[in-house]
């Protein structure tokens, strides 16, 4: 059974996530770790709960979500995965968070892509890949059928979805991505969204106002 452990970091409150198993090993997804003290906290928690990370894996490019990228490719050697349409985010991350006032230690740009339908595997478990764009043109989720649970990034919020303004965003490309792929996943299904709380499929089509379907 797969564990979470929820991260709010750097200015933005974005949620870093880390998921493990029985076997320890864990994946890290999202790393926003921005200060030193925020990268202390990471690798405390990892290292006194005997975490073996094995993969880094990215929602989308957005600065606040790849900030500890640097940081955690180094410190545990493992590699990045994103979608390769969010790449270009990864690339020009130094410009996109200057843009912004902020300064980051440059993400590796050694990928491995990250498709629809992919399967990630570590230790006993694994998480399905699926393509959720709107947001940015890359935007993925990580679903796990076996805990019911999805890791969604900036597409869904609890009583929000994603803006949509910033260059790559689509507002009916997001829709769809909502509507025809991540509401079907089932109401028991719990939400871990990119900032904010946690929810459930069931709970954000019974109230959340963006979700509306006709
Ligand atoms: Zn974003
Ligand atoms: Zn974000």
């Amino acid at each position: 059974m797969i564990q979470i452990k929820t991260f709010y970091f750097n200015d933005l409150r974005e949620c870093t996530y880390v998921l493990w198993d029985e076997t320890n090993e864990c994946v890290i997804i999202d790393p926003g770790c921005h200060s030193n003290t925020e990268k202390e906290r990471l690798e405390k928690f990892i290292e006194s709960s005997g975490l073996k990370p094995v993969l880094l894996l990215n929602t989308h490019g957005h600065f606040d979500h790849i900030m500890g990228n640097a940081f955690v490719a180094s410190k545990w050697h493992i590699k990045t995965h994103i979608h390769p349409e969010d790449k270009p985010h990864l690339e020009r991350a130094l410009q996109y968070s200057d843009m912004f006032g902020y300064k980051i230690d440059e993400p590796p740009t050694d990928t491995s892509d990250l498709k629809d339908g992919d399967i990630l595997k570590f230790g006993k478990s694994s998480l399905t890949v699926i393509y959720t764009p709107g947001h940015t043109r890359g935007g993925v989720s990580f679903y796990s059928k076996d805990d019911q649970f999805v890791i969604t990034g900036d597409a869904l919020f609890a009583g929000s979805i994603g803006r949509t303004d910033l260059p790559g965003g689509d507002y009916d490309q997001l829709m769809e991505s909502l509507l025809g792929r991540l509401i079907k996943l089932g109401d028991d299904v719990k939400v871990y969204p990119g900032h904010g709380p946690a929810t459930t499929i069931g709970q954000e089509i019974a109230t959340n106002p963006f979700l509306r379907c006709e």
